[in-house]
């Protein structure tokens, strides 16, 4: 069984707003691997709270993936692993909720709380948030970004397997009577309409995607994952598909499904808005193909 650290850093108060996931595998002892990637969140709205923390910005995460990329990427080292995060709850639930928004299946997966377990093997007046845990344990990161945090997270883990001597994490979890955490996968959301753009105003934050977003999420024929984004371009109505032809700008059997009104594919929970996108285009042309005879990828 793979054991990964994971940390996420969020845009604002929404559990399914990750805009950066880092992680860290643990193997024979000691973190063998570490990867950061930056996430474009579902709405582009950071909180200034949110920001302070970890920095990150709209800007940074304009062109970024957006989660089912970047999850897809992960899948199969996080399927039947035992994921270790500091504060396992939060981390446990941005993956959780993530997949959930996205309507992407939760794989079968455990947590365990290093913030537990700290508070267990190496329990101190002072605390134990992961700065003050990696501190006092001679653990040296950069707090706050999401690749140093995981690191950080699962440095603390193996310390407190040296600590008690504990075959692996599940045996020293298992001494200390701590219960796995399992991503349970929560009530599917269409965030194209959740969050209006009056309370967006009123909370003085500006949205930089535009009004009415209409987003997609599709199985490709292996199998893939691809995400469908219509944008209102000046040179007219553009479906963008992450799918390795809508990437080159060609017009994809993705694109073509949608604009048929075609749902087989289609594993996102807004079944709704395929018909607002066809009401939308009413017969215009869309996307990488206003040229005839594009073949369809
Ligand atoms: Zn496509």
């Amino acid at each position: 069984m793979s054991v990964v650290a994971i940390d996420f850093e969020t845009a604002n108060e929404r559990r399914d707003s990750a805009c950066a996931v880092g992680l860290a595998w643990i193997e024979g002892g000691r973190v063998v691997r570490r990867e950061t990637r930056l996430i474009r969140p579902p709405q582009m709205r950071f909180s200034p709270g949110n920001i302070r923390i970890h920095g990150i910005l709209p800007a940074d995460v304009r062109d970024a993936p957006t989660f089912p990329e970047v999850f897809a990427e992960f899948r199969p080292d996080l399927t039947g692993a035992l994921l270790l995060a500091h504060n396992a709850g939060f981390d446990m639930g941005v993956l959780a909720a993530s997949l959930a928004a996205w309507g992407e299946p939760v794989p079968d997966m455990a947590g365990h709380c290093t913030l537990q377990i700290a508070r267990r093997i190496f329990p101190d007046p002072a605390g134990h948030g992961l700065a003050k845990v990696a501190g006092r344990l001679g653990i040296r990161f950069e707090h706050h970004d999401a690749g140093e945090d995981a690191f950080a997270c699962a440095e603390i883990a193996l310390a407190a397997l040296r600590e008690t001597g504990a075959a692996d994490i599940a045996d020293l979890a298992r001494g200390l009577g701590l219960m796995p955490i399992r991503a349970v996968a929560g009530p599917r959301r269409d965030f194209t309409r959740s969050t209006s753009a009056h309370a967006l105003r009123a909370s003085g934050i500006v949205d930089l995607r535009p009004k009415g977003e209409l987003r997609f999420a599709m199985r490709g024929s292996t199998g893939n994952r691809y995400v469908l984004e219509f944008e209102e371009r000046t040179d007219g109505p553009y479906l963008r598909c992450s799918c390795p032809a809508g990437t080159h700008r060609r017009r994809c059997r993705h694109v073509d499904a949608l604009v048929e009104g075609d749902i087989t594919d289609l594993t996102s929970n807004n079944v709704d808005d395929v018909e607002r996108l066809r009401q939308l285009l009413d017969g215009k042309s869309v996307g990488p193909l206003r040229t005839k005879g594009v073949a369809a990828a």
